[in-house]
């Protein structure tokens, strides 16, 4: 398909009706890029704001072809399409961005820890186990994790003992995947470095970030990351860069890193779509994420990454133990305490540990912005006192 013969934008597919497919409308929007998007249920996040979806399921291929018809790129907003339809709609055609085989890099973690391990790069020593004496060989303490369909901290265990194997094998058996155990990382923090890559062979990098996980969800985000010594935000900028180059990635690239507490840089997994460790950039850089995802997929020229104030602090706003949390009606106290902070939330209830939103705010000093950003957070949630002010 011809794009320089015609004035009107191609349609662009997004498989995955979550928040990153509804926070892609923004930057399309103003783009004046029609999206169609694949969504799971009527009214998910997505659904909310892009008119032209269709409900159906991502695991079906009929559905996947229905859906990207007349669409020349297909993006998506998680990673959980099944290869082998994504081969499908490649060969009918379809620009599929990310490609299967740079995408399974992401869906599978003893993939990717073979591939960054053939490119030397640096991870936590790593084996696949096939049995609890398989992980007693490998040694305790260690981290065992299912090698598919984890996220948010889900399928991953620390174990101590031969005993505390019987729950991730008991898992990785109903969900017929494998296990991988890792050793323990003693690591000083979690780092996040985010390049966004076109098929041209465009690339950029945006600050490294330090993430802060909470029961294995990303709750806070400072960028850039405080007080890191130039070499390891230079080596962690690299590592993204050369990963996304050797396995073709396109579209936005997020590698998560652990600072390790002797100063050393381990990569721990790949993401291969706007991350939460990038949201910041919707307020606090020069192109967005979403953006550059989009340009990056659609092969346009990539917009800078670079920071607009010395520092932008994300905070998730997640549901409490109870539901009965502000939202929409925390508006008057959150906007008026703070003019300068920027909300977004995803249409979504609020349920204790669900991610239903984050606020971004930047300025001159970080206490500053981290004073802001977790009051305001904590208020949508409604864990602050009296929510009639
Ligand atoms: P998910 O796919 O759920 O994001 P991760 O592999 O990123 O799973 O692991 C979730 C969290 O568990 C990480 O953010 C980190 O805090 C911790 N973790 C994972 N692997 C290790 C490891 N090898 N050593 C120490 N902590 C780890």
């Amino acid at each position: 398909m011809t794009q320089a013969a015609s004035s009107i934008p191609p349609r662009l597919a997004v498989i995955g009706g979550g928040q990153l497919a509804r926070m892609m409308a923004e930057p399309a929007n103003a783009l004046g890029l029609p999206l169609r998007l694949l969504a799971e249920a009527e009214g998910v996040s997505a659904a909310q704001v892009i008119p032209d979806h269709l409900v159906g399921d991502y695991r079906d291929l009929a559905t996947l072809q229905r859906v990207t018809e007349g669409c020349a790129v297909v993006t998506f907003d998680h990673e959980h399409v099944p290869t082998e339809h994504l081969h499908a709609l490649a060969a009918a055609g379809h620009a599929v961005r990310p490609g299967p085989e740079a995408l399974v890099h992401a869906q599978d973690k003893a993939v990717m820890r073979q591939a960054l391990s053939r490119l030397g790069l640096p991870c936590p020593r790593h084996s696949v186990v096939e049995s609890a004496r398989d992980v007693v060989a490998f040694g305790f303490p260690c981290v065992v994790k299912t090698t598919r369909g984890g996220y948010d901290g889900k399928g991953v265990w620390v174990v101590r003992s031969e005993e505390e194997c019987a729950e991730p094998f008991a898992t990785a058996e109903r969900a017929a995947v494998q296990l991988l155990a890792e050793e323990l990382v003693d690591f000083r923090r979690e780092l996040s470095a985010l390049v966004a890559r076109s098929p041209s062979g465009q690339a950029a990098a945006y600050p490294v970030v330090e993430s802060t996980q909470v029961d294995g969800i990303c709750r806070e985000v400072v960028a850039p990351a405080p007080d890191l010594a130039p070499d390891l935000a230079a080596q962690a900028q690299q590592i993204a860069l050369t990963v996304a180059g050797a396995l073709d990635v396109t579209g936005i690239l997020a590698v998560e890193l652990f600072e390790t507490t002797d100063g050393r840089i381990l990569v721990n997994e790949l993401a291969m779509r706007p991350h939460n460790t990038g949201h910041w950039t919707q307020d606090g850089a020069i192109t967005s994420q979403f953006e550059n995802h989009l340009r990056a997929v659609l092969d346009l020229p990539l917009g800078a990454p670079h920071p607009r104030a010395p520092w932008t602090v994300m905070v998730n706003i997640l549901g409490g133990p109870s539901d009965a949390g502000p939202l929409w009606s925390g508006y008057p106290h959150a906007l008026a305490r703070d003019p300068q902070l920027r909300v977004h939330l995803y249409g979504k209830e609020l349920r204790p540990g669900r991610k239903v939103g984050h606020v971004n705010a930047y300025g001159e000093d970080l206490a500053d912005c981290l004073e802001r950003a977790r009051h305001a957070a904590a208020w949508f949630a409604g864990e602050l006192g009296d929510h009639s002010e």
